[in-house]
């Protein structure tokens, strides 16, 4: 079945005229929506503690940061920016107790509603309006006169009258420019975790980081093997971008297309759609997420860890050096 989409038309901005929005957080997303929603006229608060570069660029923008207890006070829509793994403890020690019945309780990803870490009281529904990009497109796009395209979605029970708000919201912050895609909470969050794990962040990295063990371990240059396996992913996921897999496979070498169709396969296992298949499973039950959460609650150490040996792989050296030559680059060096 085709998606519901909505635009421009189908969104009344007027009915947030009577209401303030409380953004709690002044980081990628909660910076470009709170300024979206200001230049739309909207009335906006913004909940940021002190004492961060997200403090001084919120008065910068002329807001004047509250805490979040008070932004939630003043708030008639809450929207929660917060980084994910720190919303549930946040939420039940600083937002709960000072929801009123008849506010709306948002939020950009659904991972904490889904996963039973953010639970609205009584008499507040839940909405999530999700740009699907980076805050600072969702900001640069409006500044254009564009929009980001967003997900919009409805927690149980919720009323149209929301469903109606979260589409005025979604026209403040440029979405409906871009078309708003009508989903659950459950697909919006079963689906990012899905695309993250799977392609985008594991599957890529991974399959990156062997391709170049496999060449260094062989005897070849590493920086041939950084050429060849990180660096020139970027010109083919640019033609994935513009024209799916048919544009990239027209654009490549006739060799290229031929060594995709009958290797491809063969690291794309049944195997490894099978391990597909199970991680999807882990994302349905829950297991995922609690993994993350008590991972969390233990300060994450294993996180940490692993993190700190994946910044030391060969891979990320050769890189470095490789990167630094490469003038046209705006290099990102972390
Ligand atoms: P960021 O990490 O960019 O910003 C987090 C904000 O929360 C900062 O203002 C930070 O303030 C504040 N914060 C962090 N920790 C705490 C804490 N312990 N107590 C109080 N404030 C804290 O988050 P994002 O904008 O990336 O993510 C926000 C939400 O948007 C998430 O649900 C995410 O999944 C979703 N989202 C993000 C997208 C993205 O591309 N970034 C895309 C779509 C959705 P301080 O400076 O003081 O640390
Ligand atoms: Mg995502």
């Amino acid at each position: 079945m085709p998606a519901t989409i909505y635009y421009d038309n189908d969104a009344d901005l007027s009915l947030l005229k009577d209401k303030t929005i409380a953004i709690l957080g002044y980081g990628s997303q909660g910076h470009a929506q709170a300024q979206n929603l200001k230049d739309s006229g909207c009335n906006v608060v913004v909940g940021q503690r002190p004492g961060s570069p997200n403090y001084d660029l919120a008065v910068s923008h002329g807001f004047d940061p509250l805490p979040i207890e008070e932004a939630t006070k003043r708030g008639d829509l809450v929207n929660i920016l917060l980084p994910d793994e720190v919303q549930g403890d946040i939420y039940r020690g600083q937002i709960r107790e000072h929801l009123s019945p008849g506010n709306i309780l948002m939020c950009s990803h659904g991972f904490n509603v889904h996963f039973g870490q953010v639970e609205a009281p009584a008499g507040v529904d839940t909405l999530l309006v999700a740009p699907k990009g980076p805050g600072h497109l969702v900001r640069s796009e409006f500044e254009k006169g564009g929009g980001v395209p967003s997900l919009i979605a409805l927690g149980e029970g919720a009323s149209e009258e929301t469903k109606k708000l979260g589409l005025a919201y979604a026209k403040g912050i440029g979405g409906t420019r871009g078309g708003v895609i009508e989903t659950t909470i459950e697909e919006e969050t079963e689906t990012d975790l899905f695309g993250e794990q799977v392609v985008l962040c594991g599957g890529v990295s991974e399959l990156v980081k062997a391709a170049f063990d496999t060449l260094v371990d062989a005897g070849y240059q590493p920086e041939m093997a950084y050429f060849e396996c990180l660096h020139e992913l970027k010109l083919i996921v640019d033609l994935f971008y513009q024209g799916g897999l048919n544009y990239m496979r027209y654009s490549v070498s006739n060799t290229a297309e031929y060594g995709d169709y009958t290797r491809g396969p063969r690291i794309i296992t049944d195997e490894t759609r099978a391990e597909m298949k199970k991680i999807l499973t882990e994302i349905q039950n829950g297991e995922f997420a609690r993994d993350w959460i008590s991972e969390n609650r233990a300060g994450a150490p294993s996180f940490k860890a692993t993190r700190r040996r994946n910044r030391n792989h060969k891979l990320e050296e050769v890189g470095r050096q490789l990167r630094s030559l490469m003038t046209w680059i705006d290099v990102k060096e972390v």
